[in-house]
């Protein structure tokens, strides 16, 4: 990537997953997203006076899943601490988190980079906490503001990563990366649409050598493209201001997504601040070797092994074996389908160009059973369809989940490889466009592209397309 006036980005990313647990971190109320505001909490989550905390112990094992799978070490003893603030969805005016004694830290994670010249780079992870999620207020034109408390006690683990991001490319791969390690191993459902992942950036500029700027922070972005687009924002501004003279000034600032534009919201307040204490209402939480081998065992493959295992056991690229990763689901599918496609690369391309396709932002889900796709990509090495046709049969059973090969036999669609019926189509489309013929005979190229095109429309776009090339080479080359 190039360098903005001869000016390094500096990025540190804080992350907050939610996790996937039934019930809330210190009480048993229900974690659903999305039902009636203040339906799901209870004294506890709202902090009336004389309740008591218990740690769900599943979220301290989730932590510690999330902590084994990113390289960190695992504390044997740690602790939760109070981050003591008021604000309106904070009904105890502090939260409960992990200060001084996480039970993660030390981690690092390998992403694409575009800053690196060997094309990957560790990125470090300083250390993963435990914490609660704060409610949601609801500002309505008529009412006010509303408090909708459900979302009070919400369990979070918040990954904080070392300055070592360079750009908003190795910005979004990294929590791409951090996003599909939380779903392989089960710990979040990582809907960012839902806000169950987060992403704070911290960002500074230098120039390379030169000690690091003053770093401001951006808060709660919650999806890829405003990640890339905030980061790309406040980088040229900290650049313009200081070349113009100004200070940078340690600062929240607010990413407006409609104009593209960052504004301050707060000047930042330090860790001391917060008047940070041990909550004296949870005891220390202590795991032992055993525990820790225990969860240790129960991560299964994660990405990076499966992205490896594709390039050596089925010849994919590493673009197209890091694609099908990306999301365990996908990734599964097409461990499905590889157990039946003659050929898995090639139901691998299908995957990644036609079914992306037919997936929209709103919809992931794959409406084919895996089965039915590997036939799919079986008619498209048998020669029976050219690819062009398995995209229209891809259509046809999309959400019906027919038999590829019965949509083929209904509706005619077989390919053509027949040599003498398709050299009879190539000299029918020479016949009909004389002008062409004789453009590609003076030196037009790209005339034989058009007859190419009517060749292959003459047959509703059934023929062999190596074969059909063929012939069409050789009887404008005679
Ligand atoms: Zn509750």
């Amino acid at each position: 990537m190039e360098l903005y006036k001869g000016y390094e980005m500096v990025i540190g990313l804080e992350v907050h997953i939610e996790l996937k647990t039934k019930t809330k971190i210190f009480c048993s109320c229900p974690t659903d997203f999305g039902a009636e505001p203040n339906t799901q909490c209870c004294p506890v989550c709202m902090g009336y006076p004389g309740t008591l905390p218990v740690l769900n112990r599943q979220v301290a094992e989730f932590a510690v899943k999330a902590g084994l799978a990113t390289n960190c070490t695992i504390a044997r003893y740690s602790k939760q601490d109070r981050k003591n603030y008021f604000y309106p969805d904070l009904p105890k005016a502090y939260q409960i988190s992990q200060f001084d004694l996480p039970l993660c830290e030390h981690g690092w994670l390998e992403i694409e980079s575009d800053t690196d010249p060997s094309g990957l780079k560790k990125i470090g992870i300083t250390r993963i906490h435990i914490e609660e999620d704060a409610g949601k207020l609801i500002h309505d034109d008529e009412k006010g503001t509303l408090i909708d408390c459900n979302r009070c006690g919400v369990p979070l683990i918040e990954v904080v990563s070392e300055p070592d991001i360079r750009s908003s490319q190795e910005a979004v791969n990294y929590v791409q990366k951090l996003r599909s390690i939380a779903l392989y191993t089960g710990v979040s459902d990582c809907k960012m649409n839902e806000g169950s992942l987060r992403c704070d950036v911290n960002l500074s500029v230098h120039k390379p050598g030169e000690p690091f700027g003053t770093r401001t922070e951006m808060k709660n972005l919650n999806s890829f493209t405003f990640i890339a687009k905030a980061i790309e924002y406040e980088y040229r501004r900290q650049v313009d201001a200081i070349e113009a003279g100004e200070a940078i000034v340690q600062e929240t600032r607010r990413f407006a997504q409609e104009e593209n534009k960052t504004y301050t919201m707060r000047r930042k307040e330090d860790a001391d601040d917060y008047r940070y204490f041990p909550d004296p209402d949870l005891p220390p939480i202590e795991l032992s070797e055993d525990e820790i081998a225990r969860l240790r065992a129960a991560i299964p493959e994660l990405p990076d092994e499966r992205r490896a295992r594709y390039e050596q056991n089925y010849g994919l690229s590493s673009y197209d074996a890091l694609k099908l990763t990306e999301s365990k689901e996908l990734s599964d599918y097409f461990e499905s389908c590889a157990k039946t496609a003659k050929t898995p690369k090639i139901a691998a391309n299908m995957l990644i160009t036609d079914v992306f396709r037919m997936m929209t932002p709103e919809d992931q889900r794959i409406c084919v059973s895996p089965e039915h796709f590997a036939a799919l990509s079986n008619l498209v090495v048998d020669q029976v369809i050219n690819s062009s046709t398995a995209k229209k049969v891809l259509k046809e059973i999309w959400g019906t989940d027919k038999a590829p090969e019965d949509v083929v036999r209904e509706q005619n669609l077989a390919q053509i490889n027949d040599e003498s019926v398709l050299r009879d189509v190539v000299a029918a489309v020479l016949a009909a466009n004389e002008k062409s013929v004789n453009d590609y005979k003076n030196g037009k190229l790209a005339a034989a592209k058009s007859l190419m095109g009517q060749a292959m429309a003459k047959t509703s776009g059934k023929a062999n397309p190596v074969i059909l090339q063929k012939l069409m080479d050789e009887a404008l080359n005679q």
